[in-house]
């Protein structure tokens, strides 16, 4: 199992080293046989090579069977040229590895149900997984830009535009996972007013009705099933959805579960070679400059992405769960880093090192 840690920036190498720490406990406790190399990205790699992503880097990426990625971007880069900003790395990585679906999971711990900003009996237990297009849709369209109208004014373009096949192979993503969870797929788009919505509904459906017959496929208008998600968001399973969409669903259901660094993500290619996706699997949030080298970052969200990679990468479900388990069980303990605090509390903040040590020892106790 071949796995490529690019740290990044920020905050990005703190919570990887804990991250380090749960893939060694596998290897050594477990027996897992990891081969694990490391590489540099974002702004870490400009500092080095004067590029996000050298392509050293992105042939190492294409040989290996997961990524895991810290986080990208610093104050100190911002002023960069934007072709060589560091999250041009990230985004080039997705596009040259062909990371079309973006899974991100909105689950609610028990723990944390009262950070949310829904009822607690509306999230608690809340597991639902939001699967996006990631690399067709409104955001790559042509044409785009802004033109002179001629007449004094501007006219600003952006294109949706969707191919039968690429709506087909992220249906399959969902259809797929929901395989493996409680068997319900609910496809958003707009078919009420837009033709690439009706034609997303039709190709879904068809490949529910051909592929996946077994599986409860459903469909939604976007705005409706924004609505849903917060009202009700135990109703869903799967939801499947497009670039445009997903962007703005998925941060909506992020904030069901309360704090940015418990929010993992992947991103999944099609299958190579040996029957493993491409993929990258990172963090939601960012290099967070603001709490950078102060030992305050919640690793949660990386331990979790890891987590994401022994289920989707290696099939390796019972080891997933029990990963998912032990930061369960850490944070019930109280073991939590000043973002997980409320306000009120005067219990001392755990650093990002003592989050990985609980884990750690959760796991031990499994043994
Ligand atoms: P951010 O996610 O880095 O931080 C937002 C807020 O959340 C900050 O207050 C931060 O301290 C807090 N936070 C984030 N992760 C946390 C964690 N694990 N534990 C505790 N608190 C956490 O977003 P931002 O401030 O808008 O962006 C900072 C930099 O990160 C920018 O350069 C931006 O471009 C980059 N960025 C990168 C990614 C990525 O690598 N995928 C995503 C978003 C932003």
């Amino acid at each position: 199992m071949k796995l490529l840690i690019l740290a990044g920036d920020g905050i990005g190498p703190e919570v990887m080293a804990e991250v380090k720490r749960v893939i060694d406990w596998f290897a050594n406790r477990q027996g897992l046989e990891f081969e694990v190399n490391e590489d540099l990205v974002g702004g870490a790699a400009y500092d080095v090579h004067g590029t996000p992503l050298h392509d050293e880097t992105l042939k190492r990426a294409r040989e290996s069977d997961a990524i895991l990625l810290g986080a990208v971007g610093a104050p100190q880069y911002e002023n960069l040229d934007f072709s060589i900003k560091p999250e041009r790395g990230l985004l080039r990585l997705r596009k040259e590895l062909d990371l079309f679906a973006n899974l991100r999971p909105a689950i609610c711990f028990d723990a944390l149900a009262d950070f949310s900003s829904l009822k607690r009996d509306v999230v608690s237990g809340l597991d639902i997984m939001i699967v996006r297009e990631l690399t067709s849709g409104i955001y790559f369209g042509e044409p785009r830009g802004v033109h002179d109208d001629g007449e004094g004014g501007r006219i600003g373009i952006n294109t949706q535009r969707y191919t039968t096949e690429e709506i087909r192979r992220v249906a399959r993503t969902a259809f797929e996972l929901a395989q493996r969870r409680d068997g319900k797929v609910c496809s958003m788009e707009k078919a009420n007013v837009m033709e690439s919505g009706g034609l997303w509904r039709e190709e879904v459906q068809w490949v529910g009705d051909h592929e996946y017959p077994d599986i409860e496929l459903s469909h939604m208008y976007a705005d409706a099933g924004a609505m849903q998600l917060v009202r009700w968001p135990k109703q869903f399973d799967v939801i499947v959805t497009d670039n445009l969409f997903g962007d703005i669903l998925s941060d909506e259901a992020a904030m069901l579960t309360g704090s940015l660094g418990m929010l993992p993500s992947a991103s999944l290619g099609a299958f190579a070679q040996n029957d493993r996706p491409h993929a990258l699997y990172e963090p939601v949030h960012g290099s967070a400059p603001d709490i950078t080298g102060q030992g305050k970052a919640n690793p949660c969200a990386s331990i979790l992405s890891f987590a994401m990679a022994l289920r989707y990468s290696f099939d390796l479900n019972d080891e997933a769960l029990r990963l998912e388990t032990a930061v369960e069980k850490t944070l019930a303990s109280g073991v939590r880093t000043p973002d997980l605090l409320q306000a009120k509390e005067v219990a001392t903040p755990a650093t990002t090192k003592d989050i990985g040590d609980a884990v750690i020892d959760h796991l031990e106790a499994t043994l």
